[in-house]
């Protein structure tokens, strides 16, 4: 296969206490090419991380079906399962978060080969003193607590953890939303180097589209837990033309530089995902909302070679 990693229409749904049923992620087909790093954009509460979990093997979708290099992985179990996991391996947003307090760095990073492989006390430590030249550490920080480093300098501890079992895709949750600007930077050019090193595939999830298209090859854009578009990164900021997509990038606009001109910001909430606008999910706050929008369902169709996006209005 083509593909490292695929879904095919994952659909999930939960039932709430009172008896709702949430639909968190609807019908939606992911790719992911060896080498390659497709980023995820959406606010909070889209699916993203409920399709994260899925793509992880965290979590069975309700429907829809998940093939790793062409063989159908939906319905492994048991010890198959458990091998699986150790070829997509998780960065989330809060290192501190994901380490034991108790851990120093050195056993934390190691802890998932104690748990995975059977390697001596000094094949361990030389896979230690690896990681953390990977992530760009000193060797002595082994020795250190984790909550005694900077967030920058964590978020290079959870990323060597979670490459000490050689993963073939690493998924990166938010993984640098908390950190700051400049910082931010670091750590993709850091995934982006190891990327180049290893041949990694990486799924990189955040709410922020401006960060993605940087490190991105492709992007799909996820809105009420639906993907209303997909496109090649470096065509994000040209090429972008579904409304919620161009709303996006102007509210980058907005915040971050001053065009002199009024721009298009985003009103208003994301409607509940408990109660699914009928026709276009995202109509209650497009500013292009015609009649047709409010009772059919765009369906996701080609624009371009790579460039797919769900919208009436892109109809010729
Ligand atoms: Fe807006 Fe209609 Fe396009 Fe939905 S289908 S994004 S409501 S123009
Ligand atoms: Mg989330």
């Amino acid at each position: 296969s083509e593909f490292i990693l695929e879904g095919k229409g994952l659909t999930q749904r939960y039932k709430t206490d009172t008896g709702c049923i949430l639909t968190a992620c609807r019908a939606v087909d992911v790719r992911l090419r060896k080498g390659e790093t497709l980023g995820i954009v959406g606010e909070s509460g889209c699916g993203k991380s409920t399709l994260l979990r899925i793509l992880a093997q965290l979590e069975r979708p309700a429907e829809g079906q998940l093939f790793f290099n062409g063989t159908e992985i939906t319905f492994l179990k048991g010890e198959s399962l458990r091998r699986h996991r150790c070829h997509i391996q998780m960065v989330f947003q809060d290192p501190a978060a994901s380490f034991f307090p108790r851990m120093k760095a050195g056993e934390a990073i190691t802890e998932p080969l104690r748990n995975f492989r059977r390697l001596s006390r000094q094949e361990t430590r030389d896979k230690q003193d690896e990681l953390l030249e990977l992530v760009g550490l000193p060797k002595e920080y082994a020795n250190r607590y984790p909550h005694s480093m900077s967030g920058g300098q964590r978020q290079r501890l959870g990323i060597a953890r979670a490459l000490a079992l050689d993963p073939d895709i690493l998924i990166c949750d938010e993984a640098t939303s908390a950190l700051d600007v400049s910082v931010q930077r670091q750590i993709i050019e850091l995934l982006a180097d190891i990327q180049r090193q290893r041949g990694l595939s990486i799924i990189f999830v955040c709410h922020d589209l401006a960060l993605v298209q940087l490190m991105a090859h492709r992007v799909m854009i996820m809105y009420l837990g639906g993907v209303v578009e997909s496109l090649p990164g470096d065509q994000v900021w040209d090429q972008a033309c579904h409304p919620y997509s161009k709303a996006l990038l102007s509210s980058v606009f907005a915040t971050d530089m001053d065009f002199g001109k009024p721009v298009n910001t985003l009103e208003g909430d994301v409607p509940s995902p408990l109660d699914l606008p009928q026709g276009c999910s995202f109509h209650t706050r497009c500013p292009s909302c015609a009649e047709i929008c409010r009772h059919e369902q765009p369906a996701l169709r080609r624009i371009a070679a790579e460039h797919q996006a769900a919208c009436h209005l892109l109809l010729s």
